[in-house]
């Protein structure tokens, strides 16, 4: 058991200020120095598998049985009730992993998983190769904390690309602000994820799509190419568009002194994640979309895994987040007025 201080026990009001004043960051990157400022590990991941998927779709036919077998890949994972054919979406069940996992359950507590159920987020947010929980939820909960500033590791100031995946491009140019995950520390699941992320990318996001189609059909190429690094592809900008499109689209019904919009697009892009105006105002709600004719099919996922007793203690109108504080200076207050605060389901 790791028994870890809370990183942020110690840090001084002024934080923001204090640390931009007295830490260094990294050089801008520039036309001349760009190339030794790369992330080698991060570009050779994020170029490889569109490169696949770009080629495979080019050489390689997709067959109706590819395409099914992802309905019954999911439909086996337990998930069958919003499964349809198409690609994207399919993908996007891999990214209930990163959406009801990494950001709603491990980022942000907003309710409580049984065992099954955060086995499973945790196999296919590995499958969606984002990173593992305790790396994204870290990142995460300084990007909360720290919104619109330097310590924010993707900054909105800093432009719709750099969101998207600058950042991930380029060695970080600071250390993002402290944000405390001492709690995920002692998840033995969050633990196991870390230990065995490599191996569980290759089995989750490759193997298996690759090993049904071609065990069952054949279509070893197809799965690999198809279920394997274009649905790959697909997850990746579904859940970086949370970091660029869901800070520049939209309207700010909630909070509009910060970067963070609603917008139906960006749910439609991200399964649901895209009312982040709400969402930065009330992070610990396990819902992005407050009413009934908004997208979020994450939130439904949640409250059906409630309803079977797999999930429970679903928060709601909570506004501050596990670990986080407004050190920023800025006074919160709300543009709406009305809000229940309390658990449901
Ligand atoms: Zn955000
Ligand atoms: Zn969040």
């Amino acid at each position: 058991m790791v028994d870890e201080e809370p990183a942020d026990m110690h840090i001084p009001d002024n934080y923001i200020e204090h640390t931009l004043k007295n830490s260094k960051s990294l050089p801008p990157v520039t036309w001349t120095n760009w190339w030794k400022e790369l992330n080698y590990l991060s570009v050779a991941i994020l170029t490889m598998s569109p490169s696949i998927a770009i080629y495979g779709a080019l050489t390689t036919k997709l067959r109706w049985e590819t395409a099914a077998f992802a309905i019954f890949y999911y439909f086996f994972t337990g998930l069958g009730s919003y499964l349809e054919t198409d690609m994207i979406l399919v993908s996007h069940f891999l990214s209930l992993g990163i959406t009801a996992g990494y950001h709603r359950l491990w980022s942000h507590r907003s309710y409580n998983a049984s065992k099954p159920l955060q086995v499973f987020l945790a196999l296919a947010g590995a499958g969606a190769a984002q990173g593992s929980i305790r790396w994204w939820a870290r990142g995460h909960r300084a990007h909360h904390r720290y919104i619109d500033t330097d310590l924010d590791p993707y900054d909105a100031n800093r432009g719709f690309w750099w969101c998207h995946v600058g950042w991930m491009l380029v060695k970080p140019r600071r250390r993002p602000g402290v944000a405390d995950v001492s709690d995920l520390s002692r998840s033995a699941i969050v633990r196991w994820q870390q230990r065995w992320y490599v191996p569980l990318i290759l089995v989750v996001g490759f193997a298996i799509p690759s090993a049904v189609p071609g065990c069952l059909w054949g279509d070893w190429h197809g799965g690999y190419v198809y279920a394997g690094a274009m649905r790959m592809c697909a997850v990746h900008h579904s859940i970086f568009a949370l970091n660029s499109l869901a800070h520049w689209l939209g309207e700010a019904p909630f909070d509009d002194r910060h970067s963070p919009r609603d917008h139906l697009v960006t749910a439609l892009v991200t399964f649901g994640e895209g009312y982040h105006n709400f969402h930065h105002q009330f992070p610990t709600d396990y819902r992005n979309a407050i009413r009934w004719y908004q997208y979020d099919p994450t939130k439904w996922f949640i409250t059906g895994c409630a309803k079977i007793g797999l999930a429970s203690h679903l928060k709601v109108g909570v506004t501050w987040p596990l670990g986080v504080v407004d050190r920023w200076g800025k006074p919160n207050a709300l543009k709406c007025t009305f809000f229940f605060t309390g658990f449901s389901g």
